[in-house]
């Protein structure tokens, strides 16, 4: 998959998709990040590989996972996963991920969930109305799986292996 072949926009707005559908891997560019952090961030998207029995987001170059941005513009975008305020952006073009590690650390959220949300956007996914591409999470919420209509939902964007599906131990709500 091409990243730049971009099918959905964290903000709700989804484009137009043509010509979306080879099988290369996202390559996911975390240098900004401390090791912890990191791994965090790599957890959720070894969820989403496993969830989607395929290796879709790796580490690499190719979309900048950043830690915030203080340019002022894309802190007014909102990506809210509360409400009133946001503690993740996907951007489509470029394909950037931003995690304002500060305000999920302040709001005691889960780093690993907010990333497992964007990384969602990043595969195309727009929100839904349970699983982890519910827009109103609550803090404290611990991330620990992909649901199944998020499962089918990115099936669609990318190509999922044989073995696709959720790694909830039950139906999530
Ligand atoms: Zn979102």
């Amino acid at each position: 998959m091409n990243p730049r072949c971009t099918r959905g926009l964290g903000l709700g707005l989804v484009l137009v998709l043509t010509g979306c559908g080879s099988e290369e891997p996202i390559g996911l560019d975390l240098h900004g990040w401390g090791a912890e952090d990191a791994d965090q961030i790599l957890t959720a998207a070894a969820e989403w590989n496993q969830a989607l029995d395929a290796d879709v987001l790796v580490t690499g170059d190719e979309v900048q996972v950043l830690p915030r941005d203080d340019s002022g513009w894309v802190r007014e975008l909102s990506d809210s996963l509360a409400g009133g305020f946001s503690v993740g952006v996907y951007l489509s073009d470029p394909p950037t991920v931003f995690l304002w590690r500060d305000v999920i650390d302040e709001h005691q959220y889960d780093l690993s969930y907010v990333a497992a949300h964007e990384l969602g956007h990043l595969l195309g996914l727009d929100h839904l109305k349970s699983g982890v591409m519910f827009a109103g999470t609550q803090p404290g919420v611990m991330f620990e799986c992909i649901d199944g209509v998020a499962v089918d939902a990115a099936c669609g964007f990318v190509e999922c292996g044989p073995e696709a599906g959720s790694t909830c131990l039950e139906d999530q709500p």
